[in-house]
């Protein structure tokens, strides 16, 4: 049975249903209504998530693990709460195993700077894909040059996909480490992220997944998956900005070397010494982004609430729906055609660059966006210097799709 039959699907009403809980969304632009489809850059705020973060000011702010007083006793177990909830919602062994950071950019230096600088050594291979988001190459290729290692890069084939028989010849035991992307933010590849990490372990290799594009997309399981690192950012699965997750496996977080040195890190301090606490306080130097993180908890409630396969299944609908009108304008050529993608649409239009098409689709009131999409590499990979990408969310349907085509129409008879 496919996912799409064994889940019950989110119908057109159900979309407009949760759309209402945007209220960034009510809003029209260059007197159109908002389409907003930008989600793999950043999605919206649910107005319970807006809602915790004015309470949390207006009510409850306190500082964590520091008073003895009321309001930061509270604080720190609802920021507590707040760590348990993620480690249920990512299946981790322990709420331990989860470090909040600011974002998966700093997610990925933190391991790059710690397990990177105590274990990588002149020679060793650190092993990525050609389709990595910056934030999960340039901080290995920087390991890479301090250390004197070497950067392995698996390259991607014409539809996007990972090459796995170059990931098997690449996968040697001179690697020490695979870190690679759970969903490409460029080309909306779904990695066999499994089948990556199955052929890691049989070489005793760890694995550092980027799930930036996964969490907010589909149910993540990460006791299942087994990798050793995994990261994503609140402000993409409609939490706050300002917060990012590193699980990491407990046997790992107790050997790696603290990332910041301050306060809440330490277990003691004297001016010869100083013992750290145990993970996850090792790696969270100074004052968290309390109110955040305690709103990322009301993110994760209301995202479970409607079913990460359920969103998968409505997102993947959407993706199918635009692709087969988008394939129907001669001009379009689509980036990425993967057999398994999320919910992303990257393309260029003959005659037309990215970013004028992304200005006049802004005129229709539809937010898209034009770049390299942080991933340089995989523009030169396919001879372009930038994509239109629409990215999908539960909160869009079918209508918005319309939009889309519609005013991407608008766009080639204006370039053609
Ligand atoms: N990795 C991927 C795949 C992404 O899409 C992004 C953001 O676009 C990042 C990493 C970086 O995330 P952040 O900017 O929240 O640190």
């Amino acid at each position: 049975m496919s996912a799409s039959q064994s889940v019950n699907p989110i119908d057109p009403a159900e979309a407009l249903r949760l759309r209402s809980d945007f209220p960034v969304l009510r809003q029209q632009v260059h007197g159109k209504p908002l389409v907003y489809l930008d989600n793999a850059a950043t999605t919206q705020k649910p107005q319970v998530v807006i809602d915790r973060i004015a309470n949390y000011y207006a009510h409850e702010n306190g500082t964590v693990r520091r008073g003895v007083y009321k309001l930061s006793e509270q604080s720190t177990r609802d920021f507590d709460a707040s760590r348990t909830k993620v480690a249920q919602f990512l299946n981790a062994a322990s709420p331990s195993e989860i470090i909040f950071t600011r974002g998966t950019t700093e997610s990925i230096n933190l391991v790059a700077a710690t397990y990177g600088r105590k274990f990588i050594q002149a020679g060793d291979h650190i092993l990525i894909s050609a389709m990595e988001h910056h934030a999960n190459l340039v901080p290995w290729q920087q390991l890479c040059l301090e250390k004197d290692a070497v950067l392995q890069v698996v390259p991607i084939t014409d539809a996007g996909e990972m090459d796995m028989d170059a990931f098997d010849r690449l996968l040697t035991d001179r690697v020490k480490l695979v870190a690679v992307g759970h969903v490409s933010n460029a080309l909306g590849t779904v990695n066999p992220i499994r089948e990556i990490i199955e052929k890691a372990h049989a070489l005793d290799i760890p694995v550092l997944v980027d799930g930036a594009q996964s969490a907010p997309h589909m149910s993540v399981d990460l006791q299942a998956l087994d990798c050793d690192f995994f990261t994503f950012s609140a402000h993409k699965l409609y939490g706050p900005t300002g917060v990012g997750i590193l699980y990491g496996k407990m046997k790992y977080l107790e050997i790696m070397p603290p990332y910041q040195f301050g306060g809440d890190m330490i277990h003691s301090v004297s001016f010869e010494k100083t013992v750290f606490a145990k993970p996850p306080a090792k790696f969270e130097a100074g004052t968290p982004a309390i109110a955040e993180v305690i709103a990322l908890a009301t993110a994760v409630d209301y995202l479970s609430a409607i079913g990460l396969d359920r969103i998968g299944v409505y997102e993947h609908e959407l993706l199918a729906y635009a692709t087969a009108q988008m394939l129907e304008i001669p001009e379009v050529r689509l980036i990425g055609t993967a057999s398994h993608k999320a919910g992303i649409l990257s393309f260029t239009l003959k005659g037309a660059h990215p970013h004028d098409i992304g200005t006049i689709l802004d005129r229709e009131g539809i937010a898209i966006r034009a770049g390299h999409h942080c991933a340089q590499p995989v523009m030169e990979r396919f001879g372009v210097p930038a994509t239109a990408r629409a990215s999908f969310s539960f909160y869009n349907t079918r209508e918005d799709i319309d939009a889309l085509v519609k005013a991407v129409r608008i766009v080639v008879n204006l370039f053609n």
